[in-house]
């Protein structure tokens, strides 16, 4: 691998494919280095294998859903947009569609689809693309970027665009490699942490399995610190496993729990679920109240059966200190507002996340003040450009981190271009 080339970009994901693809649109030669044995490994699980590519949300609305430096990327997200994203690659034949809360996937549903029109653009760009090439350093000197060095091979270039992800899903090709590169030519990593991640609790009818499997859509649910008051309250689908929960409305307030753990290690967090967000306590202990004066003849369990999974309204039934099989009309007021107060806040101890293997994003990573939002170039080596995930930048599931990658990478290549022919 001894040449040159006007660009070389780090890792194949959605971040290094787009700045590949657009610094060689910008006429220059393009190098795109992976370690894996073919491009967008990760892509290729995102969205449950369909691909939850962008979000239909304007940029305002974007940048609230990034919790992790969003205004670090307005201009990227303004120099690539979601919608540039969708019309480019409906050109590359992929059409685009929306689904429930603004989130694009492609037509046809599969994430393989975009992977392979990527792929192929890419050649019909003239990009070289490297499988099996583990870049191992960035090649400085006198604070500029010459190259990379992949085991004993050197290869030169004008710039260099480092694209390697986090450290979520390692199996991916995401090791963190990049974090170390960038270290050692003088980049500062924030902490990591992992982002939109499912939590771990102690309660014992959690983790017992009492209700392992359930998923009770579009609850809400809520932390609460130490002084107990709310860090995060989100709505959404929950699903209890035998160590915690997961599902969407989790893997949002995930990313405080982790954060908060970091400040507190040993704290265990409170979190209570409302299990019916709609309607208000006054309202379901009035309901509950009227069948039971109407005689209902059911047990306390089935009574709740109308609202709840079965094995959910057993826990609730037991919490609340009712036998199960107890008959519903022998339920006094107390016992009515006890049940009440459980489905509108659901108690649960929130112990900390999954670790950050497991989580959908990398929160943390290169230190964004040291690089230039304007053009992703690093402030401290020239002709050094950073993309994606690598990046101390993290979003909210829904399509936001592979906009935030596609941009940055599209802006990255842009810039890596503009600096090689000196229009930087
Ligand atoms: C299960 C799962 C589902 C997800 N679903 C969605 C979704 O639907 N929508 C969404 O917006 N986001 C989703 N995400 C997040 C999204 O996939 C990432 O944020 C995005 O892929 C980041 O893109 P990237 O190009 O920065 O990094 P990556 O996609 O991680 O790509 C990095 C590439 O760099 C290569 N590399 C690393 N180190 C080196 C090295 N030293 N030398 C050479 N190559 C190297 C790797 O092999 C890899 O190909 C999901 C994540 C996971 C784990």
């Amino acid at each position: 691998m001894n040449n040159r080339y006007d660009v070389i970009v780090i890792g194949g994901g959605p971040a290094g494919m787009m700045a590949a693809a657009r610094a060689a649109a910008r006429g220059v030669q393009v190098l795109l280095l992976d370690k894996n044995e073919a491009l967008g490994r990760k892509m290729l699980i995102t969205g449950g294998g369909r691909c939850n590519l962008t979000n239909d949300a304007g940029i305002h609305e974007m940048i609230a859903n990034i919790p992790g430096n969003g205004k670090f990327v307005y201009g990227a997200l303004h120099r690539f947009s979601g919608q540039d994203l969708r019309s480019f690659l409906h050109q590359l034949g992929i059409p685009t569609k929306v689904e429930e809360r603004g989130r694009v996937f492609p037509a046809s549903d599969r994430a393989s689809d975009v992977v392979q029109a990527l792929g192929k653009h890419l050649q019909q760009m003239a990009v070289t693309v490297r499988y099996q090439t583990r870049v191992d350093a960035l090649l400085v000197q006198d604070n500029r970027c010459l190259g990379v060095r992949a085991g004993d091979k050197k290869c030169l270039a004008g710039a260099v665009v480092v694209a390697t992800g986090g450290m979520s899903y390692p199996r991916t090709g995401s090791t963190g490699e990049g974090y170390k590169m960038a270290k050692e030519v003088g980049h500062s990593i924030t902490r990591l942490f992992p982002s939109a991640v499912a939590v771990t609790c102690n309660d014992p009818w959690i983790i017992n399995r009492e209700v392992q499997g359930v998923s009770l859509p579009g609850v809400t649910v809520s932390v609460y610190n130490q002084r107990g008051k709310v860090i995060a309250a989100e709505a959404g689908d929950v699903i209890f496993t035998h160590w915690g929960l997961s599902g969407p409305g989790v893997l949002r307030v995930g990313r405080t729990v982790a954060l908060e753990r970091q400040k507190v290690p040993a704290a265990a967090l409170k979190g209570a679920i409302d299990l019916l967000p709609g309607q208000p306590r006054e309202d379901l202990e009035h309901d509950l109240a009227k069948k039971v004066q109407a005689g209902d003849r059911r047990s306390v369990k089935n009574l709740l059966a109308d609202l709840l999974p079965e094995r959910m309204t057993r826990v609730l039934v037991t919490l609340a200190g009712i036998r199960p099989e107890a008959p519903a009309v022998q339920l006094n007021k107390k016992a009515l507002q006890d049940l009440a107060a459980l489905m509108k806040g659901l108690p649960v101890q929130i112990t900390g996340t999954r670790p950050i293997e497991e989580a959908t994003v990398t929160g943390g990573g290169i230190n964004s003040k040291e690089v230039d939002p304007r053009t992703m170039g690093s402030k401290i080596v020239k002709g050094l450009f950073f993309a994606g995930e690598v990046l101390d930048v993290d979003a909210h599931t829904g399509g936001f981190n592979m906009q935030v990658a596609f941009s940055t990478g599209f802006l990255a290549g842009e810039s890596a271009a503009a600096f090689v022919k000196g229009d930087s």
